[in-house]
C-alpha cells in the first residue's frame, strides 16, 4: 500500500512563484519528499515523459506539451505515502483547470478551459503532471531521478502517519 509517485511542478508554477504553497500541500497532509530538484528538460527528457499524451491526445497537444514543459526550469519530486499515486491525483484536481474543484491545485490556482486552449491553440497550463498509475509512476521516477538521488530517512511521518 505504500506508493512512489511523481510530481513534476511545471514551468508555469515555478514562473509563477507557486512552488512553495503547492509543496506544502503535500508535506501537510503527511506524504514524505524523498527526491527533489530543479531540472531543465531536453526535448527528448520531455517528449519521452509525454510520450502517451500522443497516443492518447494526438500529436498536436503532445508537440504543445513538450514544447511547454522545456519553457523552463520544473520541480520535479518523488513523494511517498499511503496509496500515494490516488492521493496526489486527487490533490490535483482534473486535467482541464476549469473543471477542478476548488480545494485542489489545479482548481484553486488556475481556470483555463479545454475551449479556451483549443481556440487560442495552446496547452492547458494546469502547473503540476502526477503519475496516474503505478506502471506510470515506476517509468516517471526511473526517467526523472536516479536511486541514489532518492533518500531514505525517519520522519515524524514514521510515527503518525506509517505507524501507530
Ligand atoms: P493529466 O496531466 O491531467 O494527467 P494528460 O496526461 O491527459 O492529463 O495530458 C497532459 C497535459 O496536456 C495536461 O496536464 C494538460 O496540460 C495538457 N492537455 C491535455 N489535453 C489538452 C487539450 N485538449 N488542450 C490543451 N492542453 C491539453
Amino acid at each position: 500500500m505504500m506508493e512512489r509517485t511523481l510530481v513534476l511542478l511545471k514551468p508555469d508554477a515555478v514562473q509563477r512563484a507557486l512552488t512553495g504553497r503547492i509543496i506544502q500541500r503535500f508535506e501537510d497532509v503527511g506524504l514524505k519528499i524523498i527526491g527533489m530538484k530543479l531540472v531543465q528538460a531536453s526535448r527528448e527528457h520531455a517528449t519521452t515523459h509525454y510520450a502517451d499524451v500522443g497516443v492518447r491526445r494526438g500529436a498536436k497537444i503532445l508537440e504543445q506539451n513538450v514544447n511547454f514543459l522545456q519553457e523552463g526550469p520544473v520541480v520535479a519530486m518523488v513523494l511517498e505515502g499511503i496509496q500515494a499515486i490516488e492521493l496526489v491525483r486527487k490533490m490535483v484536481g482534473s486535467t482541464e483547470s476549469k473543471a477542478a474543484p476548488p480545494g485542489t491545485i489545479r482548481g484553486d490556482f488556475s481556470h483555463q478551459s479545454y475551449a479556451y486552449a483549443d481556440t487560442h491553440n495552446m496547452v492547458i497550463k494546469n502547473l503540476i503532471h502526477a503519475s496516474s498509475s503505478q506502471d506510470d509512476a515506476k517509468k516517471e521516477i526511473a526517467l526523472w531521478f536516479s536511486e541514489k538521488e532518492l533518500y531514505a530517512y525517519k520522519s515524524v511521518h514514521e510515527k503518525h502517519t506509517f505507524g501507530k
